[in-house]
């Protein structure tokens, strides 16, 4: 099938940035907490229990500055903001918000990476030429996230790696939008101490500055006989250093299917008021594959009756697709198999067998400056 892309737009070369954003929620359950309940707005909030061994969660922004922080004992949170109103967690009330915030980021990159309730990295790569520019991009998701939150902010770091956005997404917290172009990521990372370096905990941050190490730039410069004491970990940061990481955005769950059904109002019989509903289901499942870059290797109809017995029959297609047409042609012929004489109250159509769609990526010119 031609795309826009292949009639206008240069060939994709390798060597095309990728737009990565990460995104994190500022003082996510505090925030929440907050939200809920306007007589804790502008007052320090501690999320957590009360008992001896109970540790701060986290601490809304009212408390920081008296260096408060997530695991923190509330004892000695407590000491140190005496007037802070201790509140218990409600996990279920922040993954109801935390889905609403994943549901935005789903519609602004095909492939999100969730790192817990309030965090996510984006690969914006493909959608990022439905934006004027990174702090398009960025202003318009911290707005939905807003919107869906009722108030909610977000700090958002945009730049082509996983390692910088997320540098970048910390440097103007809360509510911060930080862009680091490609070409900029040595430049911004340079003066940042070595504990910033991804996976470098306290301790490796303290065997970096024994080396004489201490801001990111000088990793980037340092030649192999200085970062020799680190072994294999000392090539890693250098490249981290130079803002070079490689690794990709990762969905946790690849779908196994991708379906699309509908309940009707009343019920219906016979193929003509059916096939209208399976014309609309492979638009629809065609364009969930297309965006998941997925392509289905077989397809499945399902009819419910009026008495509520499913019946399903399925078929593999001769090569897999994302195309609406060659689903809903596999879904005429299924109906065959179908008692089409009896009331039916739903129609749905699923493509099965999934396969990445693996055909090269047009990378769309996203003006980075
Ligand atoms: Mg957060």
């Amino acid at each position: 099938m031609a795309t826009d892309t292949e009639s206008g737009s240069p060939p994709a070369s390798a060597e095309a940035p990728r737009v990565i954003v990460h995104a994190d929620m500022d003082a996510f359950y505090a925030a929440v907490e907050q939200l809920d309940d306007p007589a804790l707005r502008g007052r320090p909030v501690l999320v957590g229990g009360r008992g001896p061994r109970s540790v701060v969660a986290t601490a809304s922004y009212e408390a920081r500055p008296f260096g408060v922080g997530s695991a923190m004992p509330m004892a000695v949170a407590l000491r140190r903001v005496p007037d802070a109103v201790v509140v218990p967690p409600r996990f279920d009330r922040y993954k109801a918000i935390s889905r609403g915030v994943m549901g935005v980021f789903a519609e602004f990159a095909p492939e999100v990476e969730s790192l817990s309730l309030d965090e996510a990295f984006l690969d914006a790569t493909e959608t990022a030429a439905r934006f004027d520019g990174p702090a398009d991009l960025g202003r318009r998701l911290k707005a939905a996230v807003r919107e869906v939150t009722g108030g909610l902010s977000v700090s958002v770091g945009i730049s082509a790696t996983k390692f910088v956005a997320k540098v970048a997404s910390d440097f103007h917290k809360p509510d911060g939008l930080t862009i680091v172009p490609p070409d900029e990521a040595r430049r911004f990372l340079a003066p940042l101490p070595v504990s910033r370096l991804w996976g470098a905990g306290p301790k490796t941050a303290a065997r970096i500055e024994a080396l004489g190490l201490r801001t990111i730039g000088q990793v980037a410069h340092a030649d192999d006989a200085t970062l020799a004491p680190l072994g294999r970990m000392g090539p890693h940061f250098r490249q981290l250093a130079r803002g070079i990481d490689p690794r990709a955005v990762i969905s946790h769950r690849e779908p196994k299917s991708i379906g699309w059904e509908r309940t009707l109002e009343s019920d219906i019989r016979g193929r003509a008021a059916i096939e209208p509903l399976l014309v609309a289901a492979a638009d629809a499942v065609a364009d969930r594959l297309g965006r998941a870059r997925r392509l289905a290797g077989g397809v499945r109809v399902k009819l419910k009756d009026s008495e509520f017995q499913i019946a399903t029959r399925q078929c593999a297609l001769p090569q897999p697709v994302d195309d609406a047409g060659p689903l809903l042609a596999a879904a005429r012929r299924l109906l065959d198999q179908f008692d089409l004489g009896r009331a039916y109250r739903l129609v749905g159509l699923t493509g099965y067998d999934l396969v990445a769609a693996d055909e090269p990526v047009q990378l769309p010119l996203f003006p980075w400056h």
